[in-house]
């Protein structure tokens, strides 16, 4: 996809820099020239032009994301969209010529399009959304003490948690040294990922409720 804008969404640390960073990797090895937009730069990253943001000498994320196109970039790397502003300049530049990437913190992949909506940004702006990421940190039950239960052993909050969900096997820890007590050990990531079809890009410019998003979805 030569433009548009991909998202990340998820609660804070739910690893939405770490998702961004790697996409930008990604573009990199196909030599895409990137320009990158934070307000403190975190990693430096090799083989992109990072942008650093003086919101005290009137240089923003606006500012910055109106100034990028005109590097002649392919690719644009937004950390963060603090405001309805900043997210109507992002949504600019993705219909205008090069692939933005950027993170909001909203709850679901379709929730983050309603909260655009609810911004009074444009439909047809939304529209040049052609991704959205949803992300979350969950643990992992603990290998060295894991045990398999059956349905009849859970407590009534996990059954309700479980609904009528079909499931191979259900593990649970039961704590040991390697996970100090606690029955799990490591993460991995969970993702949700809306892809902004003809479908969704209708019920964009219906101005649907996040409900009918997923409906279509
Ligand atoms: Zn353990």
């Amino acid at each position: 996809m030569p433009h548009g804008v991909i998202l990340v969404t998820g609660p804070s640390g739910s690893g939405k820099t770490t998702s961004l960073y790697s996409m930008v990797n990604h573009l990199k090895c196909e030599k895409k020239k990137i320009v990158g937009i934070e307000e403190t730069v975190m990693t430096e990253l090799q083989g992109v032009t990072q942008m650093k943001l003086r919101p005290d000498l009137g240089f923003g994320y606006v500012q910055a994301l109106e100034t990028a196109p005109l590097m002649a970039c392919d690719a644009l790397y937004v950390a963060e969209l603090p405001d309805p502003e900043t997210v109507n300049a992002a949504l600019q530049a993705g219909s205008t010529g090069c692939l933005v990437l950027s993170s909001c913190p909203a709850d679901g992949a379709a929730e983050a399009i309603t909260q655009f909506l609810q911004m009074n940004c444009r439909p047809h702006q939304i529209a040049s959304i052609i991704g959205v990421i949803n992300q979350r940190w969950v643990r992992k039950v603990c290998e060295n003490c894991a045990e398999e239960v059956t349905r009849d052993q859970l407590a009534p909050a996990e059954l309700e948690i479980l609904g009528e969900m079909e499931l191979v096997r259900i593990l649970r820890g039961n704590g040991c040294e390697y996970c100090n007590n606690t029955g799990f050990r490591h993460r991995i990531a969970s993702y949700e990922l809306l892809e902004v079809n003809d479908a969704i890009r209708e019920a964009i410019h219906a101005r649907a409720s996040t409900a009918e998003i997923r409906e279509v979805a």
